[in-house]
């Protein structure tokens, strides 16, 4: 075999998965389609569960996030006037932490690096093979040349749009579906962020999240039409309507300035089931999707990598193969909590369009519910940190 573990996808999956499988001895190759400097420019996910935060150290890549990482305590909910403090810390003994994916990324493929480990960009036309087999094989293109690597198991890491789901018959797939009619319009902006602290704004306009970066770099959205494009919006008319969706006394706050990025994204629920298909294993976005109103596309990554980097250490080293067996079943059991938890989020959050008044007053009722109730904020806290791997 040319390595142990095949890799298609060098975004985070990918990369802490080969991170964690080299720490144990094992060998890996990447396969990515796009060139390092696409794979970090992407802006992404802001907000680590701590479960994360945890795995990353495990993973030898903690000592950037542990310095320039924010540790935050808690969020806010808002309606019109109403703000609505979710206390993590206090409810649950757990924070979250903000550091970028971008910046998760790069301190991962500097791990690699040191590692030795080998990843190919630019990879085109990847197509997996023989995976009922003793050996699987992994067919790409690279600079026009077509190519072959054999190995003992394949990880899908290569997102919504990969190769590797795709693989799985169709017939042997079930896939579980709910697109929001709604996108979020970010920006980036090197501006201080308006509140310590998260705020998830519920308005009657529409939903808007002021998160950030750090102390001076900001990214905030705003709920959009999908027929929109992000060119329709000038900088001074996002910042109107962000402001607009903020409570006044927050509004009066928030500091504006150019964009640095601008991108609308969609917002999807999507599980695709099985996640193993004989010696290939799917890992985060490849076999689910979750809108990001929960902040946990990349932590539902992480939580598959933890899963399966065992499960493959077990299968290589021991011989064991009771891992490999559980991974679709223990992954699922932790995905679906956390698709249910950012669909609740995303209905408590959001106005759909067409949407009668009983809607509006029960968006309205549940945070009351949630200032009122010590227990439906714990609840929410709990998800919110993430639920124990
Ligand atoms: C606007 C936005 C905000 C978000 N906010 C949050 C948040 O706050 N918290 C959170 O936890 N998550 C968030 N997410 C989700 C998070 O970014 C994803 O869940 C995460 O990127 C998943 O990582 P991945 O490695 O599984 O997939 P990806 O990041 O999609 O990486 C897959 C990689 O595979 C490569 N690839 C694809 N096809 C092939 C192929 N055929 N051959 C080789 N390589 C291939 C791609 O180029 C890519 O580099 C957000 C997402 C968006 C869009």
């Amino acid at each position: 075999m040319d390595t142990q573990v095949a890799i298609i996808g060098g975004g985070p999956s990918g990369l802490l998965l080969s991170q964690l499988l080299n720490r144990a001895g094992i060998a890996t190759v990447i396969l990515e389609r796009s060139s390092r400097d696409h794979v970090l420019s992407r802006i992404r996910a802001g907000i680590l569960e701590w479960g994360t935060v945890e795995l990353l150290r495990e993973a030898g890549v903690g000592a950037r996030m542990e310095a320039e990482g924010f540790p935050h305590d808690g969020t806010f909910l808002t309606d019109a006037e109403r703000m609505v403090h979710i206390d993590f810390k206090g409810l649950t003994g757990k924070q979250v932490m903000v550091y970028g994916q971008t910046e998760v990324t790069r301190d991962l493929y500097d791990a690699q690096d040191a590692m030795g480990t080998t990843i190919l960009h630019g990879v085109e036309d990847v197509s997996i093979h023989d995976l009922d087999g003793p050996v699987a094989r992994v067919d790409y293109t690279l600079n026009g040349e077509r190519r072959s690597l054999t190995c003992a198991y394949v990880a899908g890491c290569d997102g919504f749009h990969g190769v590797s789901r795709q693989t799985i018959p169709e017939d042997k797939r079930r896939e579980f579906e709910r697109v929001y009619p709604f996108g979020w319009l970010g920006i980036l902006s090197r501006t201080p962020p308006v509140s310590h602290e998260l705020i998830y704004a519920n308005s009657p306009h529409g939903f808007a999240l002021a998160s950030m970066r750090n102390a001076n770099l900001v990214r905030c959205y705003v709920q959009v039409p999908l027929s929109d494009k992000a060119e329709d919006w000038s900088d001074d008319r996002f910042w109107a309507e962000f402001r607009r969706r903020l409570p006044s006394e927050t509004a009066a706050r928030l500091i504006t300035g150019p964009s640095i990025e601008k991108s609308i994204a969609p917002l999807r629920s999507f599980v695709s089931e099985p996640l193993r298909w004989g010696r290939l294993f799917l890992v985060g976005d490849a076999a689910h999707i979750v809108p990001p109103t929960g902040a946990k596309g990349l932590n539902l990554a992480a939580s598959d990598v933890f899963y399966l980097h065992q499960a493959l250490t077990d299968a290589l080293q021991t011989g064991s193969k009771g891992g490999i067996d559980a991974y679709s079943d223990r992954a699922l059991a932790r995905i679906w909590k956390a698709m249910r938890f950012s669909w609740q989020m995303t209905t408590m959050l959001h106005r759909f369009e067409g949407e009668d008044s009983f809607a509006e007053r029960m968006r309205g009722a549940t945070l009351a519910h949630l200032a009122q109730s010590e227990v439906a904020r714990r609840d929410l806290a709990e998800n919110y940190v993430g639920l124990p791997f």
